[in-house]
């Protein structure tokens, strides 16, 4: 029985964190083109139909639909379901992951921590930045602002990294990104800079430099696919600000762990 209530539990995480992404995913949708966030019910974009309660549901509606809308048969973006499965993975994750501390791990009571949260909302703001940065390669300043509210929250959360780590973190990775935007033009864009700025504050500096390193890996990588397939040209920008977000998310779990195993080779 126990155990029984527990995988619903973490069902209901699941769900909570997979219906809170959905919500980021409209965001990511609606900002750039200047939509209201709050008002105007969920639609489809296609037939401009507003959706029902059923389909509504995290994953399972696409799923049941078999990703087309019911009005026009226009088909849904496969991306709406990675965002769901990637909000549901999240929440699940930062609970236990944030868990672990406080004995709570996979018996832990409540639905999540503060810290678990406090690191699902980064992945929040990380995953809406990646979405509309892809679209538009443009990262909006209410993101870095989020980033650094959640950067102050973490001085209490994780007071073990204080103030200092969090202030050389802001400048460890911006700062050179910055001198290089400046002697070679279009190196980086100042909302990717912005990015690394509260990112670093709210990480320290150990985890926001092994999210760099991370996201140069990756953003290296697609590029060198995209050139061998001769999908874009040499000329051709790349966002970089997805890779950047794949960087840091990584980096929030493990950062400091894998700065801390490499300084302990030299
Ligand atoms: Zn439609």
């Amino acid at each position: 029985m126990i155990v029984m209530l527990n995988g619903l539990l973490w069902l209901l995480r699941f769900a909570m964190g997979a219906s809170i992404f959905s919500f980021f995913q409209v965001v990511a949708c609606r900002l750039p083109i200047g939509e209201s966030v709050v008002r105007g019910r969920s639609h489809c974009p296609g037939c401009g139909r507003v959706l029902t309660a059923a389909e509504l549901i995290p994953c399972i509606s696409y799923v049941v639909q078999g990703g087309k809308c019911r009005g026009c048969g226009g088909k849904i973006p496969v991306r709406y379901l990675g965002m769901e499965l990637a909000g549901g993975a999240a929440f699940v994750w930062c609970c236990w992951f944030f868990g672990r501390e406080q004995g709570g791990g996979l018996s832990g009571s409540g639905v999540i921590s503060p810290a678990g949260l406090w690191g699902f909302l980064y992945l929040g703001i990380l995953a809406m930045v990646a979405l509309i940065d892809w679209d538009t390669r443009v990262i909006y300043d209410r993101f870095h602002i989020g980033i650094v509210l959640l950067g102050l929250a973490a001085l209490w959360l994780f007071p073990e990294h204080g103030l200092a780590d969090r202030l050389i973190g802001a400048a460890a990775v911006s700062v050179p990104m910055f001198v290089l935007a400046l002697a070679v033009s279009g190196a980086f864009g100042g909302g990717d800079i912005k990015l690394m700025a509260a990112s670093g504050f709210l990480l320290g500096w150990r985890a926001v430099v092994f999210a760099m390193f991370v996201g140069l890996l990756l953003g290296g990588i697609y590029c060198i696919g995209m050139l061998a397939a001769g999908r874009v040209s040499r000329k051709e920008q790349i966002a970089f600000g997805p890779f950047l977000a794949l960087g840091l998310s990584a980096s929030l779990f493990w950062g400091d762990a894998a700065v801390g195993w490499y300084l302990s080779l030299l």
